[in-house]
């Protein structure tokens, strides 16, 4: 009988324990609009990961999805600019690994591009050579040097940079969810090893296809040796599940200064957080 009430009270102090430190860390990260640089100010738990895929002027009225992946040049320059005005500051996974904090006052935010289209050499390299920004490119291995897709030289010289990471998107981009071990390994380890050989240097997030994955997928991203991995859940990511990063994903006509100071105030629910677009 004695055992048991220890236990009852050993489980009753754990549980009002993480009560405590949920309550004050919700209590830490809310505020008026949440994006304060206090929050980002190291150590940091939560950050925006902005999705993007293909960065062009793209209006075929017959591929809706297309249109609806693509923002124009025009708009991601502006889009830097008002990051570099409001004072975030862009980084790749390496550095959050690397426990590189961004400079005082400036909030951390990282960029990442999906898929390796051929206009990310084209229309994004060179604005983030102009802006000093950093991006994250997640490529597919087996579509580089295919048309359309980036080559294995671009790939090489704007990771070279240090401006771009290059992580993985598996091999030939295959719905993740209910694979076999066999499969998960070659596509999830595989790709990491090739892509390590392509820019000889270690490889540190993957991104999930299509959003999707299981369980296992989760784990083989982990026992491979990533360090992070990015979803398409929408809202903020929460650092403390790196295997389980949520993104905002940038559409056309997405405000990014309204995306940017969204009420994530409530970020600690369940609640999905959805991006505001102007239409
Ligand atoms: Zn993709």
């Amino acid at each position: 009988m004695i055992i048991n009430f220890k236990k009852i009270f050993c489980l009753v102090l754990t549980a009002a324990f993480l009560l405590l430190v949920g309550l004050s860390s919700a209590h830490a990260q809310s505020n008026d609009n949440g994006m304060s640089s206090e929050n980002y100010s190291k150590p940091y738990v939560t950050m925006p990961i902005l999705m993007y895929h293909y960065i062009r002027d793209y209006y075929n009225q017959h591929d809706p999805i297309g249109v609806g992946l693509s923002v124009s040049p025009a708009c991601f320059a502006k889009q830097l600019q008002w990051l570099q005005a409001n004072d975030w500051q862009t980084m790749t996974f390496g550095d959050i690994k690397n426990k590189i904090a961004p400079a005082a006052s400036k909030k951390p935010i990282i960029l990442t591009f999906d898929d390796g289209y051929q206009d990310f050499y084209d229309n994004v390299w060179p604005l983030l050579q102009k802006y000093h920004a950093k991006a994250v490119a997640f490529v597919i291995v087996n579509a580089l040097d295919k048309p359309g897709y980036l080559t294995k030289a671009e790939v090489k010289t704007m990771a070279d940079s240090g401006l771009v990471e290059i992580g993985s998107h598996t091999l030939n981009h295959i719905d993740l969810a209910g694979q076999p071990e066999k499969r998960l390994k070659i596509e999830i380890n595989d790709s990491k090893t090739e892509l390590e050989k392509i820019i000889n240097q270690p490889v540190v997030s993957f991104c999930y296809p299509s959003g999707r994955y299981d369980q296992n997928a989760i784990k083989e991203v982990e026992v491979a040796g990533y360090s992070f991995a990015t979803t398409t859940h929408g809202g903020l990511a929460n650092l403390a599940q790196p295997f389980w990063l949520k993104r905002l994903r940038m559409a056309p006509g997405t405000d990014i200064s309204k995306i940017l100071t969204y009420d994530f105030g409530n970020h600690t629910t369940t609640r999905p957080l959805r991006p505001r677009t102007k239409n």
